[in-house]
């Protein structure tokens, strides 16, 4: 076995083992290290006291414990919180929790910026950076965690929320960076650690059709998301590059292959924009689409945004055109926004906070 990887998070459990056995250590100390990391607040191997000097000096020698600095907190007055994340090397991430109806979702970065494109994101107007570790993707959970611990001091009632649901929909293409995604599915699935279900983890996709089979064949303990947005290929390519390399049979095909391999639902992510995903026509076409699938559709309102040419539709608009997606018996939820009044769509804050920098290097300059 090779391990390839210094920062000691983004291993797997049988990793960690291995190298213990390597050392000449019991394999059952990869359980206590992973209990500090993942439950505790350790920045350090010192910090582990359990464990004997020697072990800790070898730890040292051998990884290190990924870290991000919180640079921004926003707290919405509908319960959102938003934090603005620096990495070690100084890039900028997103992490975003959602309170509703008793649990505590999160929606994670992947990557720091994206090169998918699609033309109503800030995050794909940073361009792509690189890929997040696990370690890195799995520290937002921690700190959502911490965050809700310190709540969790604070209220009378004895509730003790905690993370309970995964959304891998923040900066970036998850299944432009599968090895680590997976990576991170599986710590959080452990039922030492997180101990959270399958169907608590969902990897969203703007349609990397190769990497959907692959989803499939790492057997990646998670449910799929797929942004439709639109059921016609001429507009799906002009708002999503990803488009124009796989279209909408070719996401299909993947889809239907998904849905027979896993046996599970697939859910369509879809954005109601006013005169052109949310129209009679447009609703048919979605029905064309579902109806024969095991799939539910999300459907978003658009978020007002740069672009003055797209707006959102009036509620009675959206209002007819779930009423025709269910008459044909396909299962339509409409979502929120959340936290507009902190910008919580997908790379705002990152994108304004590297605005905020890049004008002032311009002003210095
Ligand atoms: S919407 Fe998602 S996939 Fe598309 S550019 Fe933004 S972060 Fe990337």
């Amino acid at each position: 076995m090779i391990i390839k990887y210094e920062d000691i998070k983004s291993l797997t459990e049988d990793e960690l083992k291995w190298w213990l056995r390597e050392i000449g250590e019991k394999p059952f100390r990869a359980d206590q290290i992973r209990n500090r990391l993942f439950c505790g607040q350790v920045a350090s191997f010192d910090e582990m006291e359990q464990l004997k000097p020697a072990l800790r000096e070898k730890l040292k020698e051998s990884f290190r414990i990924t870290s991000l600095t919180e640079v921004h907190r926003l707290e919405s007055v509908d319960g959102t919180v938003k934090w603005l994340y620096e990495t070690a090397d100084g890039n900028h991430i997103e992490t975003v929790l959602i309170p509703a109806n008793g649990r505590y979702s999160v929606c994670v970065s992947t990557q720091v910026g994206c090169a998918q494109n699609c033309a109503f994101c800030r995050t794909a107007k940073m361009g792509f950076i690189r890929n997040l570790e696990a370690g890195e993707i799995l520290e937002e959970i921690i700190r959502v965690n911490w965050y809700l611990k310190s709540i969790n001091a604070l209220s009378r009632d004895n509730k003790q929320a905690t993370v309970t649901n995964i959304i891998f929909m923040g900066m970036g293409e998850p299944l432009n960076n599968l090895e680590n995604v997976h990576r991170v599915c599986c710590t959080l699935h452990n039922q030492k650690l997180f101990n959270l279900g399958k169907d608590r983890m969902t990897v969203s996709t703007s349609g990397v059709v190769p990497k959907i089979k692959e989803l499939v064949d790492r057997n990646t303990p998670c449910c799929l998301a797929v942004s439709l947005n639109s059921t016609n290929n001429e507009y799906r390519s002009s708002v999503m590059p990803v488009n124009k390399v796989w279209p909408i049979e070719k996401l299909l095909e993947a889809i239907d292959e998904y849905i027979r391999r896993t046996d599970k639902h697939v859910t369509f992510e879809f954005v109601l924009i006013q005169n052109i995903t949310c129209t009679p026509q447009a609703a048919k076409e979605l029905i064309r689409i579902c109806a024969p699938r095991r799939v539910k559709v999300n459907a978003i309102v658009l978020n007002d945004g740069d672009d003055p040419t797209l707006h959102a539709p009036t509620p009675d608009e959206v209002e007819r055109f779930l009423e025709t997606v269910r008459a044909a018996e396909v299962q339509i939820t409409i979502r929120n926004p959340r936290g507009r009044d902190i910008l919580a769509a997908c790379g705002q804050l990152a994108y304004k906070n590297k605005q905020g920098k890049t004008d002032a290097n311009t002003e210095s300059a």
